[in-house]
């Protein structure tokens, strides 16, 4: 059985500030307050409340 890389349904999210792949537990996703555009953020990242910039619409917060 060969190991198929099927991105159907799979969601394969970036942390917005530090770019690492949202796929374990306890990471942040919300809504940019400016255009809606889904964000995630990891654990670690939220802790130290590092700021984002929103790739669509490049909102910076925190
Ligand atoms: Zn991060
Ligand atoms: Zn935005």
């Amino acid at each position: 059985m060969a190991k198929k890389t099927t991105d159907k349904g799979t969601t394969s999210e970036k942390c917005i500030s530090c770019g690492v792949m949202l796929i374990e537990r306890g990471f942040n996703r919300f809504l940019c307050p400016e255009c809606g555009e889904g964000v995630g953020r990891c654990t670690r990242c939220r802790q130290q409340s590092n700021p984002y910039t929103c790739a669509k619409c490049g909102f910076i917060g925190p």
